[in-house]
């Protein structure tokens, strides 16, 4: 057993496994091939709880704490990470949004639907004129008209779009007030006019659950799908950011065991010069780096997800968890991929499309130097990266 863990989440560790398994690692293949979304096996996803970890059994969750939630995530990362994809919009960015920021009414209305994977959800921050810099760079707008907004702009980056049928989108309501010049809406694109999503072509990432850019032109919100007030957008999306790093990072070392463990397989299994290449001392250079950079990541995250459970201060040492993981991810994607050889080129061996995924969590969700700027500017005594505690968990909202 992990030391960090107990019994109980060791058996959702066996359970998590156990499903991935059983009901998506013999037929994502299949999706992938076919670029068909799995909305079948994300429903059996969600009723097998693995979306709801963070969330109170009130709104269809299962109460288990962040802990519980990087485990899950870091097993379903391991056993195909291309399934994960969704766990934001179903589990944590989407739902957490409307759970933080939402009236009562909204809370039940979505968020026990997306939970129990009822409903496909989507989160759309990011637009084309930079991620790490989303409020300025916001020109998506949204008119009010009557009983609705009308909402015009671009959206880049927007997982899941293509098929969502609840997602919360921020745009602005007013174009010189910066951060607090964004509204957060919940949208329901399959009900009102006026959106389109492109699936964008990437490399190495899964053909079934795609990532887009979304043409907004006069799209519909009722005015009763508006989080929170006009201007309350940017702060309830970085509520929903902030624990998300925590789990993304599970998700980075869940990417990192995968290519761990198909790189000591194939090791023991390559034989050259008349013996297996594991015993090649600078192959077991590379097994030893990457057993000691999972173990030290494993650590950080454990560590930052007690802390969120135990509502510690978590903001500086989950940048740190998630800058480790995602720079874990890297390093083993690439020396699993040089332990393979020009194997690890072939589409046939996940390693090949695995460092794909690494290179997401090194950028995506607040990018590797995002979280060392948190850091490093508390470190220096420029900002105290904790200053927020106790004002933005989603525990501390809905105490
Ligand atoms: C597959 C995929 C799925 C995604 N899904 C979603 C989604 O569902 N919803 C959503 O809203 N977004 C999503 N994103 C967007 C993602 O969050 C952004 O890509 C990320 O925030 C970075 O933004 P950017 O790509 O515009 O890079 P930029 O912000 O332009 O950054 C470019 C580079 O500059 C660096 N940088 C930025 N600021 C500084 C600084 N101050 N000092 C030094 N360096 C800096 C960054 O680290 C990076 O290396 C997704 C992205 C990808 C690739």
């Amino acid at each position: 057993m992990n030391p960090a863990t107990s019994a109980d989440l060791e058996a959702v560790r066996d359970m998590v496994n156990q499903f991935m398994q059983r009901e998506v690692v013999p037929v994502m293949d299949g999706y992938e091939k076919r670029g068909e979304f799995p909305r079948a096996l994300i429903r059996k996803a969600g009723e097998a709880g693995l979306y709801g970890a963070v969330f109170p059994e009130s709104v269809g969750g299962t109460n288990m704490g962040y802990l519980a939630a990087t485990i899950i995530q870091e097993e379903m990362a391991r056993n195909d990470v291309r399934f994960s994809a969704c766990n934001n919009q179903q589990g944590s960015t989407c739902p957490t949004c409307i759970y933080v920021g939402g009236s009562q009414e909204q809370i039940q209305k979505y968020v026990p639907n997306l939970v129990a994977g009822v409903t496909i959800g989507m989160m759309s921050l990011t637009e084309s004129g930079g991620g790490s810099d989303a409020a300025g760079a916001m020109k998506t707008f949204a008119r009010r008209d009557g009983d609705v907004y009308r909402i015009s702009g671009q959206k880049m980056f927007a997982s899941i779009a293509n098929e969502t049928d609840v997602g919360v989108l921020l745009a602005k309501t007013d174009r010189d007030a910066g951060a607090r010049g964004v509204s957060a809406f919940i949208v329901e694109p399959k009900k009102y006019p006026g959106w389109k999503a492109q699936p964008i072509d990437m490399l190495g990432l899964s053909n079934a659950l795609r990532t887009n850019v979304v043409y907004l032109d006069d799209f519909v919100v009722p005015v009763e799908n508006q989080l929170g007030a006009e201007g309350d957008g940017f702060k309830i999306v970085m509520r929903a950011l902030q624990p998300g790093r925590v789990t993304v990072g599970g998700k980075a070392l869940g990417v990192a065991r995968a290519c761990f463990e198909d790189a000591v397989r194939y090791a023991n299994e390559r034989t050259l010069h008349g013996q297996p290449i594991g015993r090649f001392q600078m192959i077991q250079s590379d097994i030893a780096e990457m057993a000691t950079q999972i173990e030290a990541s494993r650590a950080l995250l454990y560590n930052a997800a007690q802390a969120m459970d135990q509502n510690l201060p978590s903001n500086r040492i989950s940048a740190i968890a998630k800058f480790h993981a995602s720079q874990t991810a890297k390093l083993c994607a690439d020396k699993a991929q040089q332990i393979f050889g020009g194997y690890g080129m072939a589409l046939e061996y996940r390693v090949s499309w695995l460092k794909s995924y690494a290179d997401l969590f090194f950028t995506g969700e607040g990018s590797a130097n995002v979280q060392k700027i948190l850091i490093a500017e508390d470190a220096l005594g420029y900002k105290v990266a904790d200053r927020h505690h106790g004002k933005t968990g989603l525990r501390d909202v809905r105490k």
